[in-house]
This record gives structure tokens, C-alpha cells and sequence, in this order.
């Protein structure tokens, strides 16, 4: 099952299996995205970045690995 954290009001998701390790997400946001030995993004535990940024890097993802939710709602509001 893929990790949730919750960053700010956003809950940050990769799928591991979709992730092909572009690594965009990581240029877009180093504090919250990094590559792990599988060359797989994993969210940073305890990041702190705002919703903007997040999000483009959410955006930026060519498989869209990303799944954000808004933690107040649980809507998910990337990809949407
Ligand atoms: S941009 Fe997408 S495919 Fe690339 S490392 Fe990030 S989650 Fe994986």
C-alpha cells in the first residue's frame, strides 16, 4: 500500500508502481520528493512546502504518480 503524509492541509501520495523516476517531482520540490534505491519518489516525512509547490510538482509528474487530497474534505483534488 503506498505511504500517505500529510503535508500542511494536503495528504501526498505516490504510486510506486506508476512512478517511472523522472524525478520532475524532485526538481519542483526537493524538500518534500527524493528517489530512493528503486529510484522511486518517496515523500519526505515531515516536509514542509506549501500547496502551490506541491502541486506543480504534482503537475509535473509525466505518469501522474502523485495523488493529492485535501485532508479537510478528503476530496482529491490532483489529478482531477
Ligand atoms: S515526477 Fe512522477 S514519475 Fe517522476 S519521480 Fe516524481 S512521481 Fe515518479
Amino acid at each position: 500500500m503506498d505511504k500517505e503524509v500529510q503535508i500542511g492541509n494536503l495528504k501526498v501520495k505516490v504510486l510506486r508502481d506508476t512512478c517511472i523516476g523522472a524525478a520532475s517531482c524532485v526538481a519542483f520540490a526537493p524538500t518534500v520528493f527524493q528517489l530512493d534505491d528503486e529510484r522511486k519518489a518517496v515523500v519526505i516525512e515531515g516536509a514542509n512546502e506549501t500547496a502551490e509547490i506541491i502541486m506543480m510538482a504534482a503537475q509535473s509528474c509525466p505518469v501522474k504518480a502523485i495523488i493529492l487530497t485535501d485532508a479537510t474534505t478528503g476530496e482529491q483534488v490532483w489529478p482531477n
